[in-house]
């Protein structure tokens, strides 16, 4: 591919009036809007000056249909408000089904052109403005759960003064096209983060570009350039800026903006600004990084980020600092907290018919009266046991937490204070005092749920990307872990049911019926990974796969001849289809091929599979499928504590044999 150097490209200004655009002045493909004029051709479309029925200027920005065009992302971004975010309107469709972006038409340069302007690098003061700007208004995209991914100079404008951001939320699919359509440029190369290779698109890679658009306003230029585009990348991934050109503190971040390994990398956009000194208060700036007029402009107030708007007017960089040490929370009454909170909101979100909720509700009360004296006296010895836990915790551990606050830092004017003032100030003592942590605000909790949705949005994304060859692989891996993990857990529990007596006649049955559920779990839920969302389809799967695990369970019982676990005497039970069971080795085929098709229609089993669970082991699960089988053999019968067993054996066996996303990684994602 060939290489332009961005100096030797004609100016946008210039190219847009040779360009020829698909509308021209004064139509209307879009209701409510007419063209005025094309403004630029990018990576996937055109962009028009255009304006509403109602007079609004707007740019108008056409994604061409053949594109395979993922408009989420843009979705998720209609409702952001930042003074340094270029706003989006509206997605809409025209007649001929192409989209178009409705946005804040930016009618200043870009620092594309300012760049130009300054070939031999900007004056600093300048450059902090642009890149406070931009640090403010990505560090609310992080925010909000969104990770720009198209950061480049060309993408950053300034709009009556005032720096603007544009393109976020289009990027995920401007950067899926341009991969799959060879419509690479060098001019978008120059800013890719070295992980970007492997697709690793969390929000270090604003950061890394961060870091280059540094570089290039104060040297005019970018630190890789390359006769073309593979050797730029290569350089990303091996080569060492030369940052000799570079003062500090500007040489130390842009060393850490440009880390190769993301891990090792700042660890924000917040930090970057706050490393870097103050954009410089006072007028005559061609772009500056707040509307002078803005309320987080003025001396003491923050911003929502921490980022640079909050210290513009001569603040000194944030501190974090120690706020508190705190009990650590108790991590099993925590679960049992989230456990039950999971539970309520699906009781509450659940698509269930009222009559439904009744008839569960009365199974349940039922089920809790006619079982009071096991279940009091379960609750009462687990009870003691967890008091002696608590205590044990609470007088030899004392996990202890550490709570950090991030201060700004006002610059001390002593010219301002009078002898008096200050000497108050001393018998005062110290002003900040270990803060109570705020309530959190509506529009704070507001902002984390919109942190969630998008986090969740973006894993199933992750999840629906995931290449056949690594799926195949993982269900391979899956399928042999389950084996050993369905034998342990068989093991444990028959030493723990049978106090150490047991033939290995029913080690071999849990082993190789757990291991044979897991499967039955586990290979369908791999090939509906990111594909099938539908839980009607996802059941009558799981129903034909107990069928078949209860056909399967049967048939090695009377193979082997084995004896289940079986609690009481055999004529306590009620008669089953008619006919009393005779003893424990003439149980029927329809006893095991329907408790296996009930255990496996009721609970969304497959959750327990899913590469982003929200646990690598939920108990609080395993309780639940344990309880199901409980709760199942009151009106279907079958042997028990059998039934529970081998029900937490293959709810165990799914959850460890299936990867997982850890936490920690997941929070990268963003
Ligand atoms: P990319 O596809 O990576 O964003 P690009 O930025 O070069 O590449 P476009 O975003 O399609 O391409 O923009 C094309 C032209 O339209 C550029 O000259 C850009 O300056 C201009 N432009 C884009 N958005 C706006 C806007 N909101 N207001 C005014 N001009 C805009
Ligand atoms: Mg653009």
């Amino acid at each position: 591919m060939e290489i332009h150097a961005p100096q030797s490209e004609p100016s946008e200004a210039q190219r847009a009036v040779t360009m020829k655009f698909t509308y021209p002045s004064g139509s209307k493909p879009l209701e409510g809007y007419t063209i005025k004029r094309g403004v630029g051709r990018g990576g996937f479309g055109e962009v028009y000056f255009g304006t509403s029925d109602a007079g609004k200027e707007v740019a108008l920005k056409l994604i061409r249909r053949n594109l395979d065009v993922e408009l989420r992302g843009v979705r998720q971004c209609l409702n952001l408000k930042h003074p340094n975010l270029v706003a989006l309107y509206d997605i809409k469709s025209d007649e001929v089904d192409d989209r178009w972006v409705v946005m804040e038409y930016v009618s200043g340069e870009s620092l594309e052109d300012a760049i130009d302007r300054n070939p031999n690098g900007m004056p600093v003061p300048e450059a902090l403005q642009w890149i406070h700007g931009i640090c403010a208004g990505v560090a609310y995209l992080h925010d909000h759960g969104i990770v720009h991914r198209d950061l480049k100079p060309g993408n950053i404008f300034c709009d009556e003064g005032v720096v603007k951001v544009g393109d976020y939320g289009l990027a995920k699919f401007i950067s899926c096209s341009r991969r799959s359509g060879q419509t690479e440029s060098v001019g978008t190369v120059h800013y890719m983060a070295p992980e970007i290779a492997n697709g690793r698109y969390g929000r270090e890679i604003d950061t890394y570009a961060l870091g280059i658009i540094l570089y290039e306003t104060l040297t005019g230029k970018v630190p890789f350039e390359g006769e073309s585009v593979g050797e730029v990348l290569m350089k990303h991934l091996t080569a060492e800026p030369d940052l000799s050109e570079l003062e500090e503190p500007y040489r130390t971040i842009v060393q850490k903006a440009l880390a190769k390994d993301p891990d090792c990398r700042l660890d924000s956009v917040a930090e970057l600004a706050a490393m870097l000194p103050p954009a410089p208060d006072g007028a005559g700036y061609v772009c500056r990084s707040t509307p002078p007029m803005a309320a987080h402009d003025r001396p003491g107030s923050a911003s929502p980020n921490g980022a640079g708007p909050a210290r513009h007017g001569g603040d000194l960089p944030p501190k974090v600092e120690v706020a508190e040490v705190v009990d650590a929370e108790e991590p099993i009454l925590a679960g049992i907290r989230n456990g039950w909170n999971y539970l309520e909101q699906s009781w509450r979100e659940a698509d269930m018919h009222p009559t439904l909720r009744i008839f569960l509700i009365v199974v349940a009360v039922i089920a809790l009266v006619f079982t009071a004296q096991f279940w009091i006296t379960g609750l009462f010895v687990a009870f003691i046991v967890y008091g002696i836990y608590w205590l044990f915790r609470a007088i030899v551990v004392k996990p202890k937490k550490v709570r950090y606050r991030v201060r700004t830092q006002k610059p001390v004017v002593e010219q301002n204070v009078t002898p008096a003032a200050k000497l108050a100030t001393i018998e005062q003592g110290p002003p900040v005092k270990a803060a109570e942590p705020a309530p959190i605000a509506p529009a704070a909790r507001r902002q984390r749920r919109h942190h969630a949705q998008n986090l969740r949005q973006h894993l199933a994304d992750l999840v629906a990307k995931k290449p056949f060859r690594i799926r195949f692989m993982e269900l391979v891996g899956s399928m042999l872990v389950s084996g050993l993990v369905a034998m342990t857990m068989s093991l444990v529990l028959l030493v723990l049911t049978s106090g150490g007596q047991f033939t290995p006649g029913p080690v071999i049955w849990f082993s190789v019926v757990g291991m044979l559920g897991a499967w039955a779990i586990i290979i369908p839920s791999k090939f509906a990974e990111g594909k099938v969302e539908d839980q009607a389809s996802m059941r009558f799967i799981m129903l034909i796969m107990g069928l078949l695990v209860g056909g399967a369970a049967a048939g090695l019982y009377n193979v082997m001849a084995v004896q289940l676990p079986m609690e009481g005497e055999l004529t306590q039970y009620p008669p089953f289809f008619g006919q009393t069971i005779a003893s424990p080795s003439k149980i029927p085929l329809v006893a095991f091929v329907g408790y296996f098709g009930f255990l496996y229609v009721i609970l969304r089993w497959w959750i327990q599979a899913s590469w982003i669970r929200n646990a690598r082991l939920s108990l609080w699960t395993v309780g639940c499928c344990v309880f199901w089988a409980w709760l199942l053999h009151l009106f279907w019968w079958f042997p028990q504590p059998a039934g529970m067993m081998i029900a937490a054996v293959i709810a165990v066996t799914v959850q460890f044999s299936s990867p997982w996303l850890p936490m920690s990684q997941r929070r990268r994602e963003l």
